[in-house]
């Protein structure tokens, strides 16, 4: 149904405050689509079991214990040395201005909501989508333009471990706000992809080894116009260049030895069906040894799918974002993943409900939306 061409996508991100045109036909499907899902059956309580992250020792035997009881279960699926599971939650669009500021200077937690979920996770990922800086100065002509005070930093790093800057919001104040960026979450020990200091740096994977899996994750943008692009001497974002996406996806492998690689992409048009641009990367992806595909900034959740096996998740929606006009940007998934060295063995979609003030809060958790 889209028949619009990647080149000439101007979908933005910077609708805060602004009029967002969404014709009829399309709210019809974003009630048929939002129906399918916030309606499917529970599959289990979602923020019921809190547990520290990255606990190792004291966990030993009971991981063991799991690990022999889950290789029993798949022994007919499984090689025999398959490691883990461990546990990835991913999040949408995390944008940190304006509400989300405005509940830090309170001293309150913008993920509180979703803080036992995180908890008992492994490995926490989302997408950062403003500078945390206090140099550089707006993009000129941006209608939005989002820059957070680092005392961000500290919330960031109770609940994340890596945070993507493959987004169009990266570079609203320069290069030298970015740079700052990157060293404040360097200092913070929070992991960053898609993006660095050089072409380099922003095209390789944020590497992280859990219970014996080692997983790749790498970040890309292509909101148009192409902009804010790393270089080989310039900081900035890793572009999605599709030769270039298929090279770091495969050199995720042979190179830095990851059992599991996941791209995680900025891409698609404001809408509830992902078009036909995503489809055709996702699918050179996975055909280029992509275990999953994740997707954000529709700023809405998009529709999912199976390729040769594996989900992709067109778009997550926002996770903390405030601005909008529409109920459709209030709702997003946390997504928890079950990974293994043979890629993702389960998927739930942790429904999150934002509140005008950008916060979100825990909903109903989706059995895997992609075997649906
Ligand atoms: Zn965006």
């Amino acid at each position: 149904m889209m028949r619009r061409t990647h080149s000439a996508a101007l979908t933005t991100c910077t609708m805060k405050g602004r009029g967002l045109f969404v014709p009829f036909a399309h709210g019809v499907l974003v009630l048929a689509f939002m129906a399918q899902h916030l309606f499917a059956a529970e599959t289990s309580s979602t923020q019921a079991t809190a547990k520290p992250a990255h606990v190792h020792a004291g966990k030993k035997q009971k991981d063991k214990a799991h690990h022999a009881a889950n290789m029993q279960a798949n022994a007919n699926v499984r090689r025999p040395d398959t490691a883990g599971p461990l546990s990835l939650v991913v999040v949408g669009d995390i944008m940190l201005e304006d509400g989300p500021m405005d509940a830090m200077r309170k001293g309150q937690d913008p993920f509180a909501g979703f803080a036992s979920l995180f908890a008992g996770a492994d490995i926490r990922i989302g997408n950062l989508e403003c500078v945390i800086a206090t140099t550089g100065s707006p993009e000129e002509d941006k209608p939005n333009v989002f820059r957070v005070h680092p005392r961000a930093l500290p919330y960031l790093k109770r609940h994340f471990d890596a945070v993507g800057l493959a987004n169009n919001h990266s570079g609203d104040f320069g290069p030298q706000a970015f740079t700052q960026m990157l060293s404040l979450l360097k200092q913070s020990n929070i992991g960053v992809y898609g993006g660095g200091m050089n072409l380099s740096e922003a095209h390789t994977p944020w590497i992280i080894e859990r219970k014996g899996v080692r997983v790749a994750i790498l970040g890309y943008d292509e909101f148009q116009p192409r902009s804010f692009e790393a270089d080989t001497d310039r900081p900035g974002v890793a572009w999605s260049e599709d030769s270039q996406v298929l090279r770091d996806i495969r050199a995720a492998r042979s190179v830095h030895k990851a059992d599991v690689v996941i791209p995680v992409m900025h891409w698609g048009w404001e809408e509830p069906i992902a078009n036909d641009r995503q489809r055709q990367l996702a699918r050179l992806m996975i055909d280029a040894g992509a275990d999953a595909v994740i997707g954000g900034h529709p700023h809405q959740l998009q529709d999912t799918e199976r390729y040769k096996g594996k989900p992709i998740f067109y778009s997550l929606g926002n996770f903390v974002f405030d601005g909008f006009p529409l109920p459709i940007n209030y709702i997003g998934w946390a997504l928890r993943m079950e990974l293994d060295k043979n890629g993702v063995q389960k998927v739930e979609a942790h429904v999150s409900h934002i509140d005008p003030n950008g916060l979100p809060k825990p909903g109903k958790v989706l059995a895997d939306p992609t075997l649906r």
